[in-house]
């Protein structure tokens, strides 16, 4: 009888595939899609996937619709307080190309420019089974460990921290972080 001996990082792979703990933030019309998702029908506590309100222990961020500069800011802040290695799924036309808000003079046009997107969900809104079929194949891409866009941000922070200032101005970080500095327990 012999045993298959995993590589740590393998080992490590397959465990976070099957973990993945979802913070829990919605921003836009998509979020009404996470309930029949995450209930009975659809179920994907079967994946173990979790929401949990703890950010620092959450490992996936979904963006669940438009967004809008002042709640870009704070999906900044949620990613950057979540632990390496993080996700974030973005779902329907929204966070790619502003979807039916294309012209509007206050929402984000092209989402990675500012933070790294894992996975996108096309469509208007995404069903649920959309949204299963992105959170498989995320868990796909970790186990093989090709879900690379927590690094992606590390090593070109310059570029996203440059297109940060253009939009929020010079210093935003440290003004959001003064107002919610009242929420923040270290
Ligand atoms: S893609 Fe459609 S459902 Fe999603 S936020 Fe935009 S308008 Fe709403």
């Amino acid at each position: 009888m012999g045993f298959q001996v995993l590589e740590t990082s393998k080992l490590l792979n397959y465990a976070r595939a099957r973990s993945l703990w979802i913070v829990t933030f919605c921003t836009g019309c998509g979020g009404v899609e996470l309930p029949p998702t995450a209930t009975a029908r659809f179920d994907f506590e079967r994946f173990g996937i979790i929401s949990t309100p703890s950010i620092r222990q959450a490992d996936l961020l979904l963006i669940t619709g438009y967004v809008t500069p002042k709640t870009l800011k704070r999906i900044i802040i949620v990613y950057e307080m979540m632990r390496n290695p993080k996700y974030i799924i973005a779902h329907g036309s929204c966070p790619i190309n502003a979807g039916i808000y294309w012209d509007s003079y206050n929402t984000v046009k092209k989402l990675d420019l500012y933070i790294p997107v894992d996975v996108w969900i096309a469509g208007c809104m995404p069903r649920p089974e959309a949204i299963l079929r992105a959170l498989v194949k995320l868990m796909r891409m970790v186990k093989e460990g090709k879900a690379l866009g927590w690094k992606r941000y590390l090593e070109n922070f310059e570029f996203y921290r440059k297109n940060q200032d253009r939009l929020f101005g010079k210093d935003w970080r440290k003004r959001e972080i003064e107002k919610l500095r009242f929420y923040i327990h270290d």
